[in-house]
């Protein structure tokens, strides 16, 4: 493994870089330890053949930016293993305990899944050391994307924000670009607010219909395992053409980048909400602002499943889990956009800068 650490960090991590063998085991890992000012750290365990320190640095800062911008009591972390996710079970049961086992004393770190990982291997990670987050529910946890954690905060975001880019939610009209976990959970809260779907992708197609899908029988019909360019109840649309549909509200909760320079000047609606992580460029996002789109960025408004993961460590329900996801994304899209009005920023500036000055004064709080 190559190691370049010296362009790593700034004045709040990261704390800790962990490199970690164990060759009788065949484990290689990498654990960064960002910042632990808001509380020990949340963030995931992937496993992947090409995982590189910067690349875990990178992701374990996006976790306490997106901890401390929910407001929650964790602080930011990410670890890697080395290795192929389908290297079979056996297999990856013997790396995840070894790995878990090595870090048993890093006690300021909470793993929770990631790519590459399930609720199977964070129940493996907590029998071997007592913490984890995103377990199975016999083990206490709450089925995130079961219940559409994210996905409801998703909707949150866009019932917020809404009014302040001129739209009235009730009788709006969005499109939605994947219909997974979030988008599917993001669609439904939004037609159960009044909201018509008007235009849907998956990898493999789209469909639109100017009066409104049928959000039931989508979800039923994608539960089938039929993908949803081959529902009866819409036509089918090239899946390019999603980016230019007529509509209010656009949520890409697919891939990154997919709004881009190229494309992003086709947009007609008025507000995006960024279901997927980074799904515009930096660019893309700059030219929408220039044109009064008003975008609620990724760690704003996906924040729903790491709030639910903390809610469930903290030993609450899924009840308790869905109203503090309500009560945090409202808070913190509301905040957004006041510092954003308030000190001329681009949304996830300042959503970042919201992010930043918590972190800093719970850094106060600690011993230097
Ligand atoms: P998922 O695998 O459940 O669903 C992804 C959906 O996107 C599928 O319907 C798939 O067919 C579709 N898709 C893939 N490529 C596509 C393409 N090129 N065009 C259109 N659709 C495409 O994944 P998910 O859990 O819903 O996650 C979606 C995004 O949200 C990812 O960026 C993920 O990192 C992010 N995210 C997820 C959560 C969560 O709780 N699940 C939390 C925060 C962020």
């Amino acid at each position: 493994m190559e190691i370049e650490i010296h362009n790593i960090g700034d004045n709040i991590g990261p704390r800790k870089i962990l490199l970690l063998r164990q060759p009788g085991a065949g484990l290689e890992a990498i654990v960064v330890v960002d910042n632990i000012a808001c509380g020990p750290a949340i963030g995931g365990l992937r496993m992947e053949p090409d995982i590189t320190i910067e690349e875990i640095y990178r992701l374990s800062r996006a976790m306490t930016l997106k901890n401390a911008a929910a407001g929650l009591p964790h602080g930011g972390a990410k670890s890697g293993i080395i290795a192929d996710p389908a290297c079979g079970h056996k297999k990856k049961e013997i790396l995840v305990r070894t790995f878990a086992r090595m870090i048993r004393e890093l006690t300021e770190y909470i793993p929770g899944p990631d790519m590459g990982t399930n609720e199977e291997c964070m129940a493996w990670v907590k029998d071997e050391i007592g913490r984890a987050v995103g377990l199975p529910e016999a083990l206490g946890g709450i089925p995130l994307d079961e219940i559409g954690a994210t996905g409801f905060g998703v909707a949150v975001a866009a019932e917020v924000a809404a009014p302040e880019a001129g739209i009235s939610l009730k009788g709006s009209r969005f499109a939605v670009q994947g219909f997974g976990a979030v988008g599917r959970h993001a669609s439904n809260f939004l037609v159960k607010r009044g909201a018509t779907l008007v235009a849907v992708s998956d990898s493999q197609g789209a469909i639109q219909n100017r009066n409104g899908l049928d959000i039931e029988a989508l979800i039923k019909h994608k539960k089938e395992g039929f993908p949803v360019h081959t529902f009866t109840g819409g036509q089918t649309m090239d899946s390019d053409e999603l980016v230019g549909i007529e509509c209010d509200i656009w949520i890409p909760a697919a891939r990154p980048d997919v709004l881009t320079e190229n494309n992003v000047d086709q947009l007609k609606a008025r507000l995006v909400i960024h279901g997927a992580n980074i799904p515009a460029t930096e660019t893309a996002e700059q030219l929408m602002h220039e044109r009064g789109i008003l975008n609620i960025p990724d760690f704003i408004a996906n924040a729903g499943g790491v709030i639910c993961a903390s809610v469930e460590y903290h030993g609450g329900s899924q009840s308790q889990a869905m109203s503090t996801i309500e009560e945090k994304i409202r808070a913190n899209t509301f905040e957004t956009l006041e510092r954003s009005k308030k000190e001329n920023l681009l949304p996830r500036e300042a959503a970042v800068r919201m992010a930043y000055s918590r972190i800093e004064k719970a850094m106060a709080y600690r011993r230097a």
